[in-house]
């Protein structure tokens, strides 16, 4: 099935990208890059890790979470390229069998991440999706070359998804699919009508207790979508 179906024509879907567009998570797969040749390897990669979990479950804010991995990280220019060369090989399997109707989707398809466009614009472009609807943030390098947060990034702030996706202005029926309570607070603060915890890579109890679907894969996502928006 490439068409879209019927009950999609007029809604927009919000994807989230870390554990939902690709089966992990970038700053932690950055994590093994950035430490590939220090001799505490292991411990600094699980302490980041943590901390990505931390943020994803709603038990530390994310602009903390974020903050503290990049303090740990120290993000060079040169890790970017094999980022994404990693993140290529994880589009999430349910995606990659039905990127036909994703392409045909586009226009109707938005991205909204924590994480950043230097990695998540060449992933979704690679699948056909719409670069300039991607909404995330932007690195900026200082004095020593360290990537930092650009202070002027989208998304990177408390309740910064849910204000990214109000800002696009789509008509319901608005659906955001995520992993992580950021992606739930989209529903809780108004900015759709259906939070879909996306499931295929990662099952976070807290965020499944808040779903109004639970979608395992893309084909769970478009029967349970076919039956609420019918
Ligand atoms: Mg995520």
């Amino acid at each position: 099935m490439n068409n879209v179906p019927a009950y999609l024509k007029s809604a927009s879907l919000f994807f989230d990208f870390d554990s939902t567009i690709v089966s992990g998570e970038a700053i932690d797969e950055l994590a093994e890059i950035a430490l590939a040749t220090a001799p505490d390897r292991a411990a600094r990669v699980a302490n980041i890790r943590a901390i990505t979990n931390a943020g994803m479950d709603g038990s530390m804010p994310i602009n903390e979470s974020l903050r503290q991995r990049m303090d740990m990280l120290q993000i060079r220019a040169h890790m970017i390229a094999p980022l994404v060369e990693r993140l290529h090989q994880q589009v999430s399997p349910s995606l990659l069998r039905h990127a036909a109707i994703l392409k045909n989707m586009r226009d109707q398809i938005w991205i909204i991440s924590s994480g950043f466009h230097e990695w998540i614009d060449p992933v979704v472009a690679a699948l056909g999706l719409r670069v300039d609807h991607v909404n995330a943030n932007r690195l900026l390098a200082d004095a020593d070359g360290i990537l930092q947060l650009d202070p002027t990034s989208r998304c990177a702030t408390v309740g910064s998804k849910a204000r990214a996706a109000a800002s696009l202005g789509c008509a319901p029926p608005r659906i955001m699919i995520g992993d992580g309570m950021t992606d739930f607070e989209v529903r809780s603060e108004g900015a759709c009508e259906y939070f879909v915890a996306w499931t295929e890579s990662v099952t976070r109890p807290t965020v499944v207790a808040n779903a109004d679907i639970v979608a395992p894969h893309f084909e769970g996502l478009l029967a349970a979508l076919a039956e609420c928006l019918a």
